[in-house]
């Protein structure tokens, strides 16, 4: 799903909002930065671990005992209201290593859109994303999505698609490699 609100793409130049986080969204968080959507192939590196160089430094969190390198990938938050944000996997390194305390409607929808708490149409329009989107990489994308707002009911879903004789080589591996982070 195309997001519609950008939250916490941080600039050294410019203040941010500080303030302390729920133990609930780092947990969530955690979850999201194990399975990074929107990948790219290069890693922005944390310029606030760097105050006097120009160039940043790559930061990786651990989790569960297995480190996950940051700054390739974004985050998504799925409220009831059917609004979608979008933060870069670095604000889970933001918030912990920097004391950045996201917008609260972000930290609320990430609440919300966690495990059966979203609505039924973002579901459906997630689904219909796996099976049709035109980029394999959104269908990748919708299927992690997917998993993090219902997990429970979806992956015995994608479990099946990925058998699917039409179901894309490159769908099938990124699909049962996150299913087995659950
Ligand atoms: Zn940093």
């Amino acid at each position: 799903m195309i997001p519609k609100f950008n939250v916490g793409w941080l600039s050294r130049f410019r203040p941010f909002a500080e303030g302390a986080v729920d133990s609930e969204v780092m947990d969530i968080l955690a979850f999201q930065v194990k399975m990074p959507r929107g990948r790219t192939r290069g890693k922005y590196p944390c310029y606030f671990c760097s105050a006097f160089r120009a160039k940043g430094v790559a930061v990786s969190v651990e989790i569960g005992g297995v480190e996950h390198p940051l700054g390739g990938g974004e985050i998504h938050a799925f409220s009831k209201d059917g609004d979608v944000f979008a933060a870069p996997d670095l604000i889970y390194h933001y918030i912990r290593s920097h004391g950045y305390r996201p917008p609260n409607d972000f930290m609320l929808a990430l609440a919300e859109g966690w495990e059966g708490r979203v609505n039924g149409s973002t579901i459906r329009i997630l689904r219909e994303l796996v099976e049709n989107a035109p980029r394999i990489e959104d269908r990748v994308d919708a299927a992690i999505d997917l998993i993090q707002v219902a997990s429970a009911s979806s992956a015995d879903w994608l479990s099946e698609i990925v058998k699917l004789p039409t179901c894309h080589p490159y769908v099938r591996k990124q699909v049962e490699s996150a299913l087995r982070l659950l």
